[in-house]
């Protein structure tokens, strides 16, 4: 359902976050038909068919098994065709096909090595390495820790590992920003048109659409053009929601926003069809900011204290198109206690839907992180030692 990629997401033609083809999850070696010991194909050669490298009846001449061992290898036995030699490193063992020319007018390389350490980079970046992009050997495939499969240049999987930047999944990207302008009653369409990466083009429920900076789509603070409605007017909802999930079988709650939840839960979620959508429970906000500040907040802190009750994404991808703020059932009294707290505050402050809509000032002191939260005093052991995923 997100047709866009975010501006600020990498060129999806050099870093693709799809599936990684089935056929490639073998790294750079293939199994020799006839030796038990995978042989580690330069990227030159590996259009080279797998049964091609089998061995080739020759003696190896002693000058090659010299110049082999002053470059860290032993020629294992000739193969292919006579002009390449199987060779075992002497740190790994790993067997590399080579050219003899290579061999002895380069250093040759040892792929078991090298696949090492493009592995020990993947797993220092948080991503596990799972195949050679068979059409530019500088790309890679890794499976990022939400799931989805990312392709990424060696160089950036090595720049990561050292922390020097991060590697986002584009797909979960993506859905985060179409589901903020969900719950906001707009859809996202695309890039801004003169190219302003703070930007986006959205369209509104009531068909107009209209640039907005993603800032002010992540607060509610916007206006229609078309419709007249305006962020300051525009009432909202917390929804607690209990979700049962025909595929998978989970039975998980969902706490969110929505200026109108029941059209979200029927169009927005992409909900398979049998899913069963009970709304608990309904809190009217006075506006979506309002709304959109306090959900955040809560969704911030429940994640913090109860990091067991939140249900991994890879539970429910496919299934439901969020990638967060989804929790286990064993969470249902917290959860009730938070909303609680947010009416309980609301009502203090005098800003319930119908009082004073206009009174929802931009900046409104209500991130306060200090102030204590009815819903978070009991820390995890109100949750009855149960927070846990069932299996
Ligand atoms: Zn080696
Ligand atoms: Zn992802
Ligand atoms: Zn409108």
């Amino acid at each position: 359902m997100t047709e866009f990629k975010p501006p600020n997401s990498p060129d999806p033609g050099s870093h693709g976050s799809l599936t990684a083809p089935a056929a490639l999850m073998h790294g750079s070696s293939v199994q020799p038909p006839d030796h038990p010991v995978p042989l580690h194909i330069p990227h030159r050669s590996r259009d080279v068919a797998a049964a091609d490298w089998r061995g080739f009846p020759a003696p190896i001449p002693d000058r090659w098994a010299q110049v082999a061992a002053s470059k860290g290898f032993r020629i294992d036995r000739r193969i292919r065709d006579r002009y390449h030699v199987a060779l075992t490193c002497h740190s790994c063992g790993g067997q590399t096909a080579s050219k003899v020319y290579t061999l002895m007018t380069a250093e040759p390389r040892c792929g078991a090595c090298a696949e090492r350490r493009i592995r020990d980079l993947a797993k220092a970046a948080g991503v596990a390495f799972l195949a050679r992009d068979p059409e530019d050997h500088v790309y890679g495939w890794f499976r990022a820790p939400c799931g989805h499969d990312l392709r990424r240049q060696f160089e950036l999987i090595e720049r990561a590992a050292a922390g020097a930047c991060g590697l986002r999944c584009e797909t979960c990207h993506a859905a985060r920003e179409a589901e903020e302008a969900e719950a906001q009653g707009w859809r996202l369409i695309g890039p801004d048109p003169s190219g302003d990466r703070n930007y986006r083009i959205y369209r509104h429920g009531c068909g107009q659409e209209q640039r907005i900076a993603r800032a002010n789509m992540q607060t509610g603070r916007l206006d229609c053009g078309g419709c007249g409605e305006s962020w300051a007017s525009k009432p909202s909802c917390i929804y607690l929601a209990q979700i049962d999930l025909p595929d998978s079988g989970l039975r998980v709650l969902k706490l969110g926003y929505s200026s109108n939840p029941e059209h979200r839960f029927r169009y927005q979620l992409g909900l398979p069809r049998a899913t069963k959508v009970e709304l608990l429970r309904l809190l009217p906000m006075p506006t979506g900011h309002a709304a959109c500040a306090e959900e955040r907040r809560a969704n911030a802190r429940l994640a913090k204290r109860y990091p067991d009750a939140v249900i991994p994404v890879d539970a429910y991808v496919g299934e439901i198109n969020v990638v967060s703020e989804i929790y286990c059932p064993t969470l249902l009294p917290v959860l009730h206690k938070v909303l609680d707290g947010i009416e309980a505050r609301m009502n203090r402050s005098g800003r319930k839907p119908s009082a004073d809509p206009g009174s929802d000032a931009p900046d409104g002191g209500e991130d306060d992180e200090d102030d204590p939260d009815e819903g978070f005093g009991g820390g995890p052991a109100s949750l009855s030692g149960n927070g846990t995923l069932p299996p």
